[in-house]
């Protein structure tokens, strides 16, 4: 796994994410070790052993996942480089729950409720389940807070990218532009917001009802499927004697991975389908090329891939965070999920 220190080290972590399963019987993924896991097709032929940087059981807690993955880059992005980290997987595999922790309407009213819808949320009390994009918030302004000259700035902003189009979760609207300079170095969204803010209570806030303003599209797979990608980006400037120095951390909650043809749709949903299959395209070929050392990548082919281009060129590093469903009738689309992240890692 990528550690503290600099740079240098392994530039895409790819792990997976067993999520947990209420039903006990006809699992098709057994977690054999800290590495690998054992997939079973239903019997057509042995289970296979697939290997990853790490592998999270069921039972693996939301700080441990924190800790194995973006702990090590929050470090990098507090000394003024950019770092990502990708929530991949179908619907239901558990990739909200990584990212965000659980979303679930609170059933009493608070009487605080100054700031409109955002008191209509769960915010976890007690800090257990909260999700990486949490946690690295926090982190962040923890070391702030704690370091000697405190001259540092922490913004965030939250978009989703839905049918190729830009659309701010902080202040929903119409869609948003990219902007590049004339080099095509610098990629900005206009108009989007940035929030500069120190208080956990209002990014969870923030988060959550950004994550409800997300567009969801009722289709035949799942009611409540996610075709949009969300994405949070936190900014750190900080002063030093020889200027300023920013680092970035892109988290995304990428749309499902679920397959076009499966939701039997036609029409609109069907080119969702495909400009969602495009992104994540255009991401996993992104990320071979950089695992494999390439010169040359494409960051053009989808607007995913444009917006993470500071983050997933140079220097900086990658975590992939691939999810599954063990239960046996998730076992296509995990059995997909588990050769998107092989191919990520091998190369
Ligand atoms: P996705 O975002 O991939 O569609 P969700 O994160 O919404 O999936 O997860 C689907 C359901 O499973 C939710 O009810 C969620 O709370 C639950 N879940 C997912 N992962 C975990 C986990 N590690 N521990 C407990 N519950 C989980
Ligand atoms: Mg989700």
């Amino acid at each position: 796994l990528a550690t503290a220190g600099g740079p240098q080290e392994e530039r895409l972590v790819v792990v997976v994410r067993v999520r947990p399963s209420a039903e006990t019987n006809d699992h098709c993924i057994d977690v054999i070790s800290e590495k690998s896991l054992l997939f079973d097709d239903g019997g057509k032929s042995r289970p296979r052993q697939y290997s990853y940087d790490y592998v999270f059981k069921e039972t693996d807690t939301q700080e441990k996942v924190y800790k194995k993955t973006t702990a090590p880059l929050v470090r990098d992005v507090l000394n003024g480089y950019n770092a990502a980290v990708f929530a991949y997987g179908a619907t239901g595999s558990g990739k909200t729950h990584t990212m965000l922790g659980p979303c679930r309407k609170k059933t009493t009213s608070t009487a605080n409720s100054e700031r409109g819808a955002t008191a209509a949320y769960d915010v976890d009390a007690n800090n257990n389940e909260s999700g990486l994009m949490v946690r690295a918030i926090e982190e962040i302004f923890h070391n702030i807070e704690n370091s000697p000259n405190n001259s540092s700035k922490v913004s965030i902003s939250y978009l989703e990218i839905y049918n190729e189009l830009i659309r701010d979760l902080l202040n929903p609207g119409g869609p948003l532009e990219l902007r590049e300079d004339h080099r095509g170095q610098r990629i900005t969204v206009a108009g989007l917001s940035e929030i500069t803010t120190t208080s956990r209570q209002e990014v969870v806030s923030l988060l959550l009802k950004g994550n409800k303003a997300r567009t969801m599209e009722p289709t035949a797979a799942n009611q409540t499927s996610s075709r949009s990608h969300a994405l949070l980006s936190i900014t750190v400037q900080t002063k030093t004697p020889l200027g300023t120095k920013q680092g970035r951390l892109f988290l995304t909650d990428l749309a499902g991975s679920e397959r076009a043809k499966k939701t039997k749709n036609r029409g609109k949903r069907l080119q969702e389908g495909a400009h969602i299959n495009r992104s994540l395209l255009a991401l996993g070929n992104c990320i071979n090329a950089l695992s494999g050392g390439a010169r040359y990548v494409n960051y053009r082919d989808s607007k995913l891939t444009r917006l993470l281009k500071e983050a997933l060129s140079g220097k900086c590093k990658t975590v992939m965070i691939a999810h599954v469903a063990p239960e046996g009738k998730h076992r296509d689309e995990t059995k997909n999920t588990l050769v998107y992240a092989d191919r990520a890692n091998s190369i």
